[in-house]
């Protein structure tokens, strides 16, 4: 069986929609996680709601690429600890070597 991975949260679902066309292009098939809440919650903004994009495993490495480029076109980001890799802003852990900053 094929293993997805959480690659990316995106802090709204409009953000989520645009990498998840940004990936698509790119040749990537992304799953958004979360979005089905909407029709359960309903009466909160959609801007409250926190999508997670999900990639295959093994596109995971150029899922992140697409994304690190979205996210430079966005503006900041941080540099990882361990590989000194550049990350978007809402990478969790690095996506190069998987570092996680918390736990540093
Ligand atoms: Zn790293």
């Amino acid at each position: 069986m094929e293993q997805w991975i959480n690659l990316y949260r995106a802090s709204h679902v409009l953000e989520a929609h645009a990498i998840k066309g940004a990936l698509e292009v790119s040749g990537i098939r992304v799953r958004l996680n979360g979005d089905g809440l909407q029709s359960l919650i309903g009466e909160l903004p959609v801007d409250l709601l926190q999508v997670t994009l999900m990639v295959p495993e093994h596109q995971q490495h150029q899922a992140a690429r697409v994304i690190e480029r979205y996210q430079q076109r966005q503006g900041n980001g941080w540099l990882c600890g361990r590989c000194g890799e550049e990350n978007g802003a809402n990478f969790d852990i690095c996506w190069h070597c998987g570092n996680d900053p918390q736990e540093e």
